[in-house]
């Protein structure tokens, strides 16, 4: 416990948190006994905490106020913690400045942390009373925090082989997060300092004048998302990978742990000492018959792992010797002799390699005969069924023998594999993906042949400790079947899918080496760029995928439409669920490729390559319209250089409007113009129904040059067909016939607006 002095600026008598227990203060609920860290402990420990979030580091649950150096300020930080903790306690609510949404303790604690910061960087300014900060003082900080030095590292040697060096320090620009707590922090003591019993900021004090702190630091509240999605170069080898190992590896992977845990583990558990009879006179001839079956069936002996190999070793054996390398005790066992003699080969071993009672000596040459012939290979996976080899080129078994640690190797990489699967198909956060417990595949639903996939993950965000709140993901099929295949490699006794110190970093290199390595070239695996890759540019990459493509392909496997509709199901079936954050990441990408093909389209008219198709007309009046506009802010102000942004502005609405159909835009204005909505007598006339659009009719259709590939393709598929189909068949020649026509049309009018000479337009200069 601190021994406090009031300093000058601090109030008097005991603080109202003064004995009691924070986490009845903060209404968190602790394991049955527990209670809890009490306030004039210098380090609180919640531990013991229950409703918490898995990934949350265990660090983070222990306070440490003594890293602090001023003691008096230590008082003030845990009366600051617990005053975001508990805002409706009787000594905080009246606080004019205070949160009063309760801050949790994961949030705390990272608030604590930048305190520590905030307080001895004071001290070492020589500042001993928080009455003597100013707005200077703030401002100091807030300069000291801005850049800040960094060691530099870089990468030294050959390609595969370049290790991580470390060079002088340099400095650089801190993260707007950073900046933004080194502002936050002294403002919030100011706010809270009215509460604070042994030290206060002056009375009034605000820093930066209570302005909000993201205009302090000259950052906007929202600067969009700064991910990069991942490469199409990088995406299609890693989703194809990820899908062989789960649905072609993983049955087999798993088959084979089945069956060796069938075969061992019960002998383990329950002691039993089935095949085990005495040794005494008969095992010199059951050893030899061993010995003399692996010749007759050509069967090789089991090979120790190479960790094994590695002890016999240190103990001297000759590694290049072929005994070095068998299973003494395997061949023991394989005889019958009891397991308490295979130990003692063990535990012996370092006498020689067949020294133990002298039990194989006699039959040395002939295990050495027996080796030579059928030599030696690691026990499971012999004669593995056959798969087909990812790249096509034919079948190969599923893996060459292995290991049971091997194994294990194995199911981890599936196991990652599943997990960038749900990621990337889902857009679940790393936070929501550890929290997805091994239970997590909800019944299908499903009506007039529709199933609908669901996982379920628990809702940490805005909760509270006392309550579970299960969030629903309405899931593409292949993210459903890694949730599955995740479930069966976690084992009975796991409760979560995935570790709660789950390290993607680690994972993926994992994941890389058996991929790029020997084994995914015999299973003819696509090799994994080396590109940077975390599971925020996977959820990163499927919100701009779906923005940006609503027919195309996500990867080889995975129908891009198919994921859309069931992230977009997700939301409005559970439209408050973390899944309706992800939507929103989606509207913010939509909105912004709106913007892109909208200009584009723009400068593509300016440039002469003017759209087609029936609402062509009314979109170049639009283009004109803003050229006109574009030409009197010229005239105003033609010293200026007119940027995008400008154009964009004025295209702006416009752009709100477009929807792309995969064969043409449709600038949905006026609902009543809008021919789906006609032909479907739909009551919501929102949004377009692109499944019933017929852009060569509609008035708000646009044929573009990007949409000429689509139509040119349709055209001569339905010639194709027309020359397969009989002449009896003339009611579906009629209508493929019709389609070719339309589709020609078209093609025409899309090439005709490109080539044609618009009455002199041409350039952007017109
Ligand atoms: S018919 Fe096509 S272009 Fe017309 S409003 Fe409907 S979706 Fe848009």
């Amino acid at each position: 416990m601190s021994t406090l002095e009031s300093a000058a600026g601090g109030g008097t008598g005991a603080s109202p948190f003064a004995g009691q227990y924070i986490c009845a203060v903060a209404g968190l609920r602790m394991t049955p006994g527990a209670t809890g860290p009490v306030f004039e402990q210098d380090v609180w420990d919640f531990k013991d905490g229950e409703g918490f979030p898995r990934s949350m580091p265990g660090d983070r649950k222990i306070f440490d106020f003594r890293k602090i150096h001023n003691p008096i300020w230590q008082s003030v930080a845990k009366e600051y913690v617990v005053a975001m903790m508990a805002p409706e306690h009787e000594a905080v609510r009246h606080l004019a400045h205070a949160y009063r949404i309760p801050r949790m303790v994961w949030t705390c604690a990272s608030r604590l942390e930048y305190l520590q910061g905030w307080f001895n960087w004071l001290t070492e300014q020589g500042v001993t009373s928080l009455a003597a900060v100013d707005q200077r003082t703030c401002e100091a900080f807030l300069r000291c925090r801005t850049f800040l030095e960094v060691k530099k590292s870089k990468e030294e040697g050959e390609p595969g082989q370049h290790e991580t060096v470390e060079t002088d320090e340099e400095e650089v620009e801190a993260s707007s997060g950073y900046r933004l707590l080194s502002v936050l922090i002294p403002q919030e003591v100011a706010n809270y300092s009215e509460l604070f019993t042994h030290d206060r900021c002056r009375a009034g004090f605000r820093p930066w004048g209570g302005a909000s702190a993201y205009s302090v630091i000259g950052s906007p509240k929202r600067q969009g998302n700064k991910t990069q999605p991942a490469r199409e170069e990088l995406l299609q080898p890693l989703l194809h990978d990820c899908l062989f190992l789960i649905q072609v590896l993983a049955p087999e992977a798993l088959a084979l742990r089945d069956k060796i845990e069938r075969e061992f583990v019960p002998d383990r558990k329950d002691g039993s000492k089935r095949g085990v009879r005495s040794v005494a006179r008969e095992r010199q001839a059951a050893l030899e018959q061993v010995l003399r079956r692996h010749i007759a069936e050509d069967r090789p002996f089991i090979e120790v792992e190479r960790r094994a190999q590695g002890a016999r070793k240190r103990w001297g054996w000759d590694e290049t010797h072929p005994l070095g390398r068998v299973s003494i005790i395997a061949i023991l066992r394989e005889a019958g002799i009891h397991a308490t003699a295979a130990r003692t080969v063990r535990s012996s071993a370092k006498g020689g390699i067949l020294s133990p009672g002298g039990l194989l000596e006699p039959l040395k040459p002939l295990l050495e005969e027996a080796i030579h012939l059928v030599g030696t290979t690691p026990p499971w996976g012999r004669n593995a069924p056959l798969v087909p080899r990812a790249d096509g080129r034919g079948d190969v078994p599923w893996t060459l023998p292995i290991h049971r640690r091997g194994l294990d190797v194995v199911l981890d990489r599936i196991r990652t594999a599943c997990l960038i699967v749900i990621a990337l198909v889902s857009g679940m956060r790393r936070c929501e993906l550890i929290e997805l417990p091994r239970d997590c595949q909800l019944p299908h639903e499903g009506t007039s042949g529709r199933i609908r996939y669901r996982l379920k993950s628990k809702l940490i965000k805005g909760q509270g400790y006392d309550r579970t709140v299960w969030d629903e993901w309405v899931v593409a099929e292949e993210a459903f079947h890694a949730a599955g295949i995740a479930h069966y490699i976690a084992g009975e006794e796991a409760s979560h899918l995935f570790s709660a110190t789950l390290d993607f970093d680690e994972c993926l290199k994992r994941l890389r080496r058996f991929t790029n390595g020997p084994e995914g070239a015999r299973l003819g695996l696509t090799p994994i760029p080396d590109d940077l890759l975390n599971l925020r540019m996977l959820r990163r990459t499927l919100a701009v995928e779906i923005a940006h493509r609503p027919g195309g392909l996500l990867a080889a496997k995975i129908q891009l439409k198919h994921l859309s509709v069931a992230t977009t199901e997700g939301y409005a079936n559970r439209p408050g669920g973390a899944q309706a954050k992800f939507l929103a990441e989606i509207g913010e990408e939509e909105q912004k490729r709106n913007l892109t093909l909208t200009l584009q389209a723009f400068r593509d008219y300016q440039n002469g390559r003017w759209p087609a198709g029936p609402g062509a007309r009314e979109l170049l009046t639009f283009f004109r319209s803003v050229e006109d506009e574009l030409g009197e802010l010229q005239v105003a102000t033609p010293v200026i250089k007119h940027s995008d942004q400008e154009v964009i502005t004025l295209l702006g609405r416009r752009a709100g409007a477009l929807h792309l159909g995969v064969a043409n835009y449709c600038w949905f204005l006026d609902p009543d113009k809008a021919l789906c909505l006609k032909l479907a007598k739909t009551k919501d006339r929102s949004r377009p129904l692109a499944g019933m659009c017929d852009s060569a009719r509609c008035p708000q259709a646009t044929h573009h040059p990007c949409h000429r590939p689509v139509w040119a393709a349709s055209a001569a598929n339905s010639r194709v067909f027309i020359g397969k189909i009989g002449r009896g068949q003339k009611t579906e020649r009629a209508r493929l016939q019709v389609e070719a026509d339309r589709a020609e049309a078209i093609v025409a009018g899309i090439d005709a607006a490109q080539t044609a000479d618009h009455g002199g337009r041409r350039g952007p200069d017109h």
